[in-house]
């Protein structure tokens, strides 16, 4: 239900309720940051002990399509956002006629569908200059005699459900994209044609109830195994006629979407200079980390602004900043199973460390388990810094 564009001022008494669906780590920073602005949060995740319940301050332990609890969550909330872009579009459409849902389902539902997402992209493409990659879409096997030879090598991505590089398989060729699809079990996919890259890019943008915007610094990043390593802000590789257009791009897509909340849209910036843009996440960003300790307003409480109706925060990056991602990896020498605390005391020493832990309950392999992010007064200082906690932490860099 909106109801008209009043802003819900945080209050002490009696506590004004902000909701988030899904307990990641995005879902606990996004805790700390509400209750930093006096809210309180409700987070519903069906996984017991997850990294957000330890900061929320209720956790509705359910399945994301649960009424009951999501009955509950509408009625405590003033407002609803999500920090998983898998809920059920369903689920938000439900909560939205009993409280304010921000972003909509429906901006949701296409960032869930890679086809509708690139469809939508090709759509704005005269007001955002950017087109997606040259793809097909794969629902049985006689699409893959049909594509066109120039899709190939490319990569074969499920249309649903992929994260972090995972659902997705590169092929060279015809019999590789044929064997590909077979091992997906026959899920829709997207044939996308392998591009040249030269680095990639992604920008951050928000937008109010009021249709207002505003767009973060454009962030550099490197991706190691299809999974974000370190994001660079100013990134070291970016002319300002890129960081240009890959900010209006998203300032038209955010619009275009009449999107309430914080958007993170990925972009490849091929070798011969063009962008081409690739996906779109409905929430705050792992590449946006860089704004907890690096921006004015970080992502997450610009979400809680936006979600809340207030006015959008100042943008403005104050260091240069170099962030990394710690995965479960580094807990573990070697084949060894048992895993040991990586150093953090010596990452802590390095000038301008911020160490952000999620709260996980046991590392693993490739799984997420924290960042951390220098701050420095040249943009080199926090690279040469990055680079000296790789190698206290045993990361190749
Ligand atoms: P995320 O964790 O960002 O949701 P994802 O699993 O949805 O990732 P993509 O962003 O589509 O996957 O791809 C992961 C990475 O694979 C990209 O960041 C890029 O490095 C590489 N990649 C994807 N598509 C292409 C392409 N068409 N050409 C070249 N490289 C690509
Ligand atoms: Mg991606």
């Amino acid at each position: 239900m909106n109801d008209g564009l009043h802003s819900f001022i945080p209050s002490a008494a009696p506590a004004t309720w902000l909701g988030i669906m899904g307990g990641g780590q995005l879902g606990r920073m996004f805790v700390h940051a509400a209750q930093a602005m006096g809210y309180k949060v409700a987070v519903l995740e069906p996984v017991r002990d997850c990294p957000a319940s330890h900061a929320a301050d209720h956790h509705l332990c359910a399945d994301y399509a649960d009424v009951a609890a999501l009955d509950e969550l509408a009625a405590q909330c003033i407002a609803v956002t999500t920090e998983f872009e898998n809920v059920p579009a369903q689920s938000l459409e439900f909560l939205s006629a009993r409280t304010f849902v921000a972003p909509a389902a429906t901006c949701v539902s296409i960032a869930q569908d890679r086809i509708e997402e690139k469809r939508f992209f090709t759509e704005c493409a005269a007001t955002s200059g950017v087109l997606p990659a040259p793809h097909k879409l794969i629902a049985s096997a006689d699409d893959i005699d049909a594509i066109p030879d120039t899709l190939l090598p490319g990569i074969l991505k499920t249309v649903r459900l992929g994260y972090d590089g995972k659902g997705q398989v590169r092929v060279r060729n015809r019999n590789e994209a044929r064997a590909a699809f077979a091992a997906m079990n026959g899920v829709a996919c997207v044939l996308e044609k392998m591009l040249p890259l030269a680095y990639e890019v992604s920008v951050l943008a928000a937008r109010g109830a009021d249709g207002r915007s505003v767009v973060y610094p454009i962030a550099e990043n490197v991706h190691r195994d299809g999974i974000l390593f370190a994001t660079t802000v100013p990134g070291p590789n970016v002319s300002a006629d890129c960081a240009h257009k890959a900010q209006d791009a998203a300032l038209a897509i955010i619009a275009q979407l009449g999107y309430v909340g914080v958007l993170c849209i990925e972009f490849f910036v091929l070798q011969d200079g063009s962008l081409v843009i690739n996906e779109m996440a409905p929430r705050p960003h792992n590449s946006g980390h860089y704004t907890i300790d690096a921006c004015v307003t970080s992502q997450f409480a610009q979400q809680v602004r936006a979600m809340a109706r207030l006015p959008l925060g100042d943008v403005r990056q104050h260091s240069p900043a170099a962030m990394l991602n710690i995965l479960g990896d580094i807990w573990f020498e070697g084949d060894s199973e048992q895993p040991s605390e990586p150093a953090w005391d010596k990452v802590l020493a390095l000038p301008g460390a911020n160490l952000h832990l999620y709260g996980k309950d046991e590392p693993r392999r490739a799984r997420k388990m924290g960042h951390v992010t220098f701050v420095a007064p040249t943009l080199a200082q926090a690279q040469a810094n990055l680079h000296a906690a790789c190698q206290i932490l045993g990361i190749a860099a």
